[in-house]
């Protein structure tokens, strides 16, 4: 490979050209990061074999001491380790775990812009369901299994790879390039990738994490409202219903008439594209959690329910916020002797960014050329990490090396192909900047 290195590529209007006697700079990155398959297979086992399940949040120390050993040892990055701050960590509730460090690399090219690539380590339990041993990375055939391989571990070593590779071939890209690897993304990121954001320790220019993989290209997500509903009635023995109210019947009116308003909200289609089709619709989910009652010989006093309602880019939060309360007001006109509540736990708008900015073509053309197809631009079904930096108004993607679209899921594994070909995409994508 040495012939490939400092002086092989010279950056002409129309972009990089290989001298002559050398091999095209498509073909040469591609070449060594092909060549690297050893490699990719050993860095995403020893990172899947850390397991950093959230939560609690378990050995992040050790896992960010891995990754930092690449980033100085290959990429010759200069790197800081930055920790959340143990009273955010403790108001979200989070005890006895790991500190929440974040890991941040740079490369300087004394470019004005500056590109960031963000992972999350963290990844979700594991069952007893499993084949194989879930934080023992096995390799069979080109799919390597083991929990957090395909969110987003694999996806790690290929955004390391791509900026291991432009180091290696001397292709030094236009824009500045930043990496953060962060906690918590599981938990909503805010003790995270969140926090980098909102203390303006990461403030790029384009922001690249997880998202879709294949020809599609994450341009934002949904957002949601997540709801308790709460019903009081009045107890009394379970022999003389008549004596009490009973809070068990006003919550089935209440999720009856949640189920027609979801009828006319699951009629509501975005115009983005999304990689299976179904996605495409607003959705409301009733009963993730459910609750009341004290005992079998009782008239419930107290009943719950939980809603989980995805926004599509083209609603209003605040509508959609009314459509609910709208609910609740015509519970409370029809059952006066129930007390109805509704409490927000938690709500976030959706976030899209503009197709024609410079990222989006930039990491649709690197598709194009890696994986010969045309790239297409959705919206994800759920919030990610890169939902903060949209939010600012900074351009971000999701890319992600691909595996069985089995996210926290039994036997989740990512394909080693798929890893090298992102990595070729990442790469791309920066000299594309
Ligand atoms: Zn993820």
């Amino acid at each position: 490979m040495s012939i490939l290195k400092g002086g092989s590529f010279l950056r002409t209007d129309s972009g990089w050209a290989a001298r002559p006697q050398y091999l095209s700079m498509e073909k040469a990155l591609y070449k060594f990061i092909d060549s690297k398959r050893d490699w990719i297979i050993s860095f995403t086992k020893s990172l899947v074999e850390i397991p950093t399940v959230n939560p609690p949040g378990n050995n992040y120390e050790k896992l960010v001491g891995r990754l930092e050993k690449e980033l100085k040892s290959l990429l010759r990055l200069s790197v800081r380790k930055i920790t959340v701050p143990q009273r955010l960590v403790i108001k979200k509730g989070i005890r006895g775990a790991s500190k929440r460090v974040c890991l941040l690399g740079c490369w300087q090219t004394g470019s004005k812009k500056t590109v960031h690539l963000n992972g999350h380590y963290d990844v979700v339990p594991a069952s007893s369901n499993w084949d194989t041993p879930p934080f023992q990375a096995l390799l069979k055939g080109d799919r390597l299994y083991g929990r957090g391989s395909e969110d987003m571990k694999g996806t790690i070593s290929s955004m390391v790879l791509g900026v291991w590779a432009l180091k290696e071939l001397g292709l030094q890209p236009e824009v500045n390039v930043e990496f953060s690897f962060t906690p918590d993304e599981e938990i909503g990121g805010e003790t995270g990738f969140g926090w980098l954001v909102k203390k303006g320790i990461v403030k790029p220019d384009y922001g690249i994490s997880e998202g879709y993989t294949d020809s599609y290209i994450s341009c934002g997500n949904k957002g949601m409202i997540w709801a308790e509903f709460g019903i009081c009635g009045l107890s009394a023995h379970g022999a003389t219903p008549h004596m009490g109210i009973n809070a068990f019947d006003g919550m089935i009116e209440m999720a009856t008439e949640l189920k027609s308003l979801n009828k006319r909200v699951s009629r509501r289609r975005t115009k983005w594209a999304m990689r299976n089709d179904k996605d495409r619709y607003a959705t409301l989910v009733l009963g993730g959690e459910a609750g009341g009652g004290t005992k079998i010989n009782m008239v419930p006093d107290y009943a719950s329910f939980s809603v989980d309602r995805r926004i599509l880019p083209e609603e209003n939060i605040r509508n959609v916020k009314s459509e609910l309360e709208g609910v609740l007001n015509r519970m409370r006109r029809r059952r006066p002797d129930l007390k109805f509540s509704m409490k927000i736990k938690m709500s976030d708008g959706p976030v899209v960014i503009d197709k024609a900015n410079k990222l989006p073509k930039a990491i649709g053309s690197a598709v194009k050329k890696v994986l010969g197809v045309r790239a297409n631009y959705g919206v994800m079904p759920g919030g990610t990490d890169m939902r903060y930096l949209i939010k600012r108004g900074i351009p971000a993607v999701g890319y992600s090396a691909r595996g069985g679209f089995r996210w926290h899921s039994d036997n989740e594994y990512i394909s080693v192909r798929s890893m090298l070909n992102t990595a070729k995409i990442y790469a791309l994508t920066i000299l594309n900047l």
